[in-house]
């Protein structure tokens, strides 16, 4: 089969990166195809579940035109500078322009140890590869920019994790590109101003063709509007990433590396699912202002080209005032995505404190996320309400729907709910769900994995038979559960 690949990164940006081949894995096996992104590559889906895909997608065999290597970064890391991670296990094989004429990054996850490994052996476990391949599609599903698994293969290694042996798989992951951060970082640190300027110009190209060639203030800036909108939606449907460290942030603007990832079942600004998150850094609420830390050390990255004319000073003001701009790029794209989740046409200045004053209701009953707002458009069609059985304070309840109904006006309620519903998501990878499926797998049954991925992939239509999809988990589930990096 031809890949048809062309590979920018390994051509035009010598010295980011070493040339690395996966490991050859004893046993592979093909556990999941993502077949709908395989036609979208211009891949064939058939070729792929069969003997030579699965050869490919497991290290197996490097397919022609692949030209495998482990990209270099650094990145800060719970706050903490690390000079040099890189691909510890992950191998880029190449890029290929998909049907629409999106150029994509297919690269392994777990495909053994690099010159970056450190201490670690460079695989992954099963678990953890289908919980970055479901969270993966959920996110696309919900229109939210994302790295997508093509592919999980098993190796047929047990692999040491938690004490344990676990099965060794591979993620074949297709990304926008896999710039980081963390990547500018590397070049900041250990290069020159060349250096930097040859990886900026590289991702200007590649992202941001709209931003006029050498404006690196104007690229600081659009890196800044696209994280805003990422994060906004983040938060817009409850999803805590886990482990925000610089290098895990892309200049593109997907979300990447699904680790101890997790969604918010009761509202909770303050939830933390990660194991490894002790003092959370990275907990549901925060993650605004992460983001804003990580995209200054991004600008830190860009000052010597941002200070090419010798005012330093200038440079540092101007790239200042870009990074504080998040703030309100942020905060315009979370109200106009809250709006939307309570049917909210144009904006009022009032809109701030009615959609604060629910959000404090839910605190307050730590009523769900997710079902709160697929309740809220069933109340506007005059079903039972359900959010009000789960409110203590009915009379402030009250007062706010009334409040709400005044904001919508005379519109027409079946509309404004059907609107409501087509944001609001009735399905998501809920954890104790996610949970389940991948002990499953783990245990050779791959049934319930497949049955979740069908379901979050259209997560706004309800259908019948999937009740338990949509319902919170039991309150025992949710106390004390903690998702784990499974590195
Ligand atoms: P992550 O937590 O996947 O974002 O990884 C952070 C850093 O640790 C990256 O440099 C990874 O390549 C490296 N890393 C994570 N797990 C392993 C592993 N099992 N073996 C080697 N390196 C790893
Ligand atoms: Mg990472």
């Amino acid at each position: 089969m031809d890949w048809r690949f062309d590979n920018t990164y390994a051509r035009e940006l010598d010295g980011f990166y070493v040339p690395w081949d996966p490991a050859v894995p004893p046993a592979p096996r093909l556990v999941a195809l993502n077949t709908e992104l395989a036609a979208e590559l211009g891949l064939d889906p058939g070729v792929l579940a069969g003997e030579e895909g699965v050869a490919a997608l497991s290290g197996a065999v490097v397919p022609e035109g692949a030209t495998p290597l482990a990209q270099a970064y650094s990145g800060h890391q719970f706050g903490q500078l690390s000079p040099m991670l890189g691909d510890g296990r992950a191998v880029l094989l190449g890029e290929i322009v998909d049907r629409h004429g999106n150029r994509r990054d297919i690269a392994f996850k777990g495909s053994g140890r690099t010159q970056f490994s450190r201490g670690g052996d460079g695989k992954a476990v099963l678990g953890p590869v289908l919980r970055e391949y479901v969270v993966g599609e959920a996110m696309h599903a919900l229109g939210i920019p994302t790295t997508r698994a093509l592919a999980a293969a098993t190796t047929g290694e047990q692999v040491l994790r938690d004490g344990g042996v676990q099965p060794g798989a591979i993620l074949t992951r297709v990304a926008a590109s896999h710039l980081r951060v963390g990547t500018f970082q590397m070049a900041a640190h250990h290069g020159t101003v060349e250096h930097v300027r040859r990886l900026a110009d590289y991702a200007m190209a590649r992202h941001y063709p709209e931003v006029a060639p050498g404006d690196y203030a104007g690229f600081l800036s659009a890196v800044i509007a696209r994280q805003a909108e990422l994060i906004a939606s983040w938060m817009s449907i409850g999803f805590i990433h886990g482990v925000m460290n610089t290098d895990n942030m892309t200049i593109s603007g997907e979300t990447i590396d699904y680790g101890p990832c997790a969604f918010l079942d009761a509202y909770d600004e303050d939830q933390v699912f990660s194991s490894i998150d002790t003092g959370g850094r990275y907990r549901y609420g925060q993650q605004p202002p992460i983001a804003l830390w990580n995209l200054s050390r991004f600008a830190e990255t860009l000052l010597g080209l941002l200070a090419e004319d010798g005012d330093v000073d200038a440079a540092i003001a101007d790239a200042t005032e870009r990074v504080e701009a998040f703030v309100a790029a942020y905060d315009a794209a979370r109200a106009a995505r809250l709006r939307a989740k309570l049917g909210l046409a144009g904006a009022v200045e009032s809109d701030g404190v009615l959609i604060g004053d629910l959000l404090s209701m839910m605190a307050m009953n730590r009523l769900d996320f997710t079902s709160t707002f697929r309740g809220l458009a069933r109340v506007l069609r005059g079903e039972p309400d359900d959010v009000r059985e789960h409110v203590l304070d009915l009379a402030a309840y009250d007062a706010w729907q009334a409040r709400w109904r005044q904001r919508l006006g005379e519109t027409d309620r079946t509309a404004t709910a059907a609107a409501m519903d087509a944001v609001n998501p009735v399905y998501i990878p809920r954890n104790h769900l996610v949970e389940e499926a991948l002990a499953a797998a783990v245990d050779g049954d791959l049934a319930p994995f497949e049955q979740l991925l069908s379901v979050v992939r259209e997560p706004f239509t309800e259908r019948p038979g999937l009740d338990r999809y949509a319902e919170p988990a039991p309150a025992e589930f949710t106390t004390g559960y903690v998702t784990y990096c499974g590195t």
